[in-house]
């Protein structure tokens, strides 16, 4: 199979028509209608096979993890993702792979109203690169340098599940319900648009956890030139992950687990009960975990108020430190 009609038959096909695409797939490049009023968003994340995911990571889940690990900057930025470009690198183009790996991008890229409009397609060792480009209304994207000292500190979700879903993925073929949804958080991440696009005006800053509370918290607190103290007893673990790993890896996996895509936001504390009402008209609970205060880095306070450094990280990740 060649390169353009196996482009033609996987992508083009799977593409969603939109009004903003005055050329999409097909030529040198794309034209993209930018409406007026608006900044332009971009953001680009690479998967390298055996890194950041496992070798045997089923395909479908390859295409939908790579749109939907860039769906949640855009999320985490309260940005509209409106165009995708894919750039694929594989070792040998194997028709059903392929199928199966257009699929998989599609059902995320469609659901979030995306249109994939170009790429570019070579040989080599698995590695799936997707560009997202999308608007804002200017002045309004949720940044991570804008939060507070005083600030409330909030998580959506229950952070952790994707880490303990990678922890158990040799056993994932078990007939086990709670074992499968911990997966299911790992291989398809739910992006957090509509309550990111919902934060935007509401919440100070917001970033999306893909290396961990600890460590995106930590980008705020950096970035915002303060410090954060993290209610270890408030983390909200799902009773899967407890159920599974028990009570205590469940914590830790939930402070310092990768990989779920969820959104970790400040605002201040008067500004909690409009947040929360907000986050119930998108149906994603979100927890109040922490509190930003003058200084620097994050802590961790126990039940008894104790404080204490939380611990370095060294979970069985694909992920290398920073990459
Ligand atoms: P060129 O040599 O001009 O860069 P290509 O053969 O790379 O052309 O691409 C032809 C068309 O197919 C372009 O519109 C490009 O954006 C699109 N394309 C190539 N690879 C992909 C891909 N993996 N997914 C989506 N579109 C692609
Ligand atoms: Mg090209």
């Amino acid at each position: 199979m060649d390169e353009f009609s196996l482009i033609d038959e996987f992508f083009r096909a799977a593409a969603l028509a939109r009004d903003d695409v005055a050329l999409g797939i097909g030529d040198d490049a794309a034209l993209l209608r930018v409406p007026p009023g608006v900044e332009l968003v971009a953001a680009l994340d690479t998967l390298v096979a055996g890194r950041h995911f496992p070798l045997d990571f089923p395909p479908a889940d390859i295409g939908y993890r790579a749109a939907a690990v860039n769906l949640s900057d855009f999320a985490a930025m309260g940005a509209e993702p409106r165009w995708a470009l894919l750039g694929l690198t594989l070792p040998d183009a194997e028709r059903d792979w392929l199928a199966a790996f257009a699929a998989g991008l599609a059902d995320a890229l469609n659901a979030a109203g995306v249109a994939l409009v170009g790429g570019d397609t070579t040989r080599g060792p698995l590695t799936v690169s997707v560009q997202l480009l999308g608007t804002v209304a200017s002045g309004t994207a949720l940044r991570r340098d804008r939060a507070q000292p005083g600030d409330a500190v909030f998580v959506s979700g229950t952070p952790g599940d994707a880490a303990g879903g990678l922890a158990c993925w040799a056993r994932r073929d078990e007939d086990d319900p709670g074992l499968r949804h911990l997966v299911t958080r790992f291989s398809r991440p739910t992006p957090r648009l509509a309550l990111g696009r919902a934060l935007a005006g509401l919440a100070t800053s917001c970033i999306d956890v893909s290396d961990g509370l600890v460590a995106d918290l930590g980008h705020i607190a950096a970035a915002s030139g303060c410090g954060a103290l993290l209610d270890w007893q408030a983390l909200p673990v799902s009773p899967e992950l407890v159920a599974a790993l028990g009570e205590a890896r469940a914590r830790e996996l939930a402070a310092a687990g990768g990989d779920d895509y969820e959104l970790c936001f400040t605002c201040p504390p008067a500004r909690a009960g409009a947040m929360a009402a907000v986050a119930a008209a998108c149906a994603v609970p979100v927890t109040r975990i922490g509190t930003l205060r003058a200084g620097q880095g994050v802590l961790i306070r126990e039940a008894d108020g104790s404080e204490r450094a939380p611990a370095a990280r060294g979970y069985l990740h694909f992920r290398s430190a920073g990459g």
